[in-house]
């Protein structure tokens, strides 16, 4: 396994590498940007990146051969000549009025130094962006945001930049900074394999139609944040206070929250709209209650069924027989939904142990007729997955290990 040091302070390029699931280490270097003019074009862009990767190599304290060094540097390029970063405001209203109504090219060059032999593989990637005519006012209204400023030919495309691009040709996460598809074809042809974080190794086993719910309970937000930077959106927690605090914390990143612990009657108003699913609906009694406060606000709110297939006393949730026999209780309700079932088989199994409950809950699904299955955690998700889970719920494996119930 090998492991890639990041040879750039920009925030895009690592955002690109952590959204594909690599696990990396940032170490920026500060060198001039000043391209060498006895140069080709490309080979310029080359050159700059070179020289962040080699003094990466010099000042970087940590000399692990496994280590493979990223520097990159992207350029847009008109007429043929490299529009770097801006120096300033009038700088970058200069860059925007050249590149608008016309078609750019953004060049982006990556050095891979392979820390174990000092060997060197350069690549450049090229995308063309066609840029509307921009009036001055829209320039500077852009300007003022603040986004021009560190970024090549002044404008971001994955950001409020888009709005000026007609159309590009190419991979989009070249023009953002980091040519991803090219560079994971090099690490294929060097038959390197990288360390990938927990999350994308788990969504590397989904198929289609199957879901991964990141159990955050007892969690902090910056470790929620974390994921969501690598590209999870959906989130499960247990306890309704916890919950409705997180949601409205992290409000602005637009995630779909689950509740997936048992809910106490007392407790149902509090759930108002703020979940797309309920994952522990364990008595008719309760689903009624669930659909009677969501039809006096006025929606229709998606439930689980949750199944107690080893009948322990224990544990919450129907047994087998109930579930068929309040099933058209539970269908006839107006404002709840029952999209699944849900099962939770006894602690102390070994994983193995549980394929018997996943499979009685798949048979049960489908007599009743119906096709979500949440099923699976840390510790037997594999074997959920296996028997066909569409929402496998995973805390520790994503998270490391919760904090304690005070
Ligand atoms: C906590 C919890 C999980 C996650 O458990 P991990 O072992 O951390 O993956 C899944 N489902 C339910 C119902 C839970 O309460």
């Amino acid at each position: 396994m090998k492991k890639i040091v990041l040879a750039s302070q920009s925030p895009r390029r690592a955002e690109i590498l952590k959204k594909a699931g690599y696990c990396f280490v940032s170490f920026p270097v500060f060198i001039s940007e000043i391209p060498n003019e006895n140069l080709s074009l490309d080979e310029q862009i080359i050159d700059i990146a070179k020289r962040k990767a080699l003094a990466c190599l010099d000042q970087c304290p940590d000399k692990n051969p496994g280590h493979i060094i990223l520097a990159s540097d992207t350029m847009v390029c008109l007429d043929n000549r490299a529009i770097g970063k801006p120096e300033n405001e009038q700088d970058a209203f200069n860059t925007l009025k050249k590149i608008s109504g016309k078609m750019h090219e953004v060049k982006t060059a990556i050095i891979l130094l392979d820390q174990s032999n000092g060997h060197i593989i350069s690549h450049i990637e090229t995308s063309q962006v066609y840029f509307k005519n921009l009036d001055d006012k829209d320039i500077w209204d852009y300007i003022k945001t603040g986004e021009p400023m560190d970024k090549a030919g002044s404008y971001a495309i994955q950001g409020l930049g888009g709005k000026f691009v007609e159309k590009f040709v190419g991979d989009f996460n070249n023009v953002v900074g980091l040519p991803l598809t090219a560079l994971e074809k090099l690490f294929v042809e060097k038959n390197w394999s990288f360390e990938k974080s927990p999350l994308s190794q788990i969504k590397a086993q989904l198929a289609s139609g199957q879901n991964l719910l990141a159990v955050s309970k007892l969690q902090p937000l910056e470790k929620i944040r974390d994921l969501v930077n690598q590209g999870q959106k959906s989130f499960g927690e247990n306890y309704i206070q916890e919950a409705l605090e997180k949601i409205e914390a992290l409000k602005d990143l637009n995630l779909e929250w689950h509740l997936i612990g048992p809910i106490q009657k007392n407790k149902v108003k509090y759930l108002k709209n703020n979940f797309a699913y309920l994952h522990a609906i364990d008595s008719v009694e309760l689903a009624e209650l669930v659909s009677k406060k969501a039809s006096e606000i006025g929606y229709v709110q998606n439930i689980f069924i949750q199944v107690n297939l080893a009948n322990e006393a224990t544990k919450a949730g129907f047994d087998e027989l109930s579930v068929q026999n309040s099933w058209s209780q539970l269908t006839a309700l107006t404002n709840v939904k029952v999209v699944g079932l849900m099962t939770m088989p006894p602690l102390q199994n070994e994983a193995q142990e549980n394929e018997i409950y996943f499979k009685k809950l798949k048979n049960l699904a489908s007599q009743l007729n119906v096709k979500e299955l949440s099923m699976g955690t840390s510790h037997d998700y594999q074997i959920a997955l296996k028997e066909g889970a569409t929402w496998i719920r995973i805390g520790t494996v994503l998270f490391g290990e919760r904090q304690k119930v005070q």
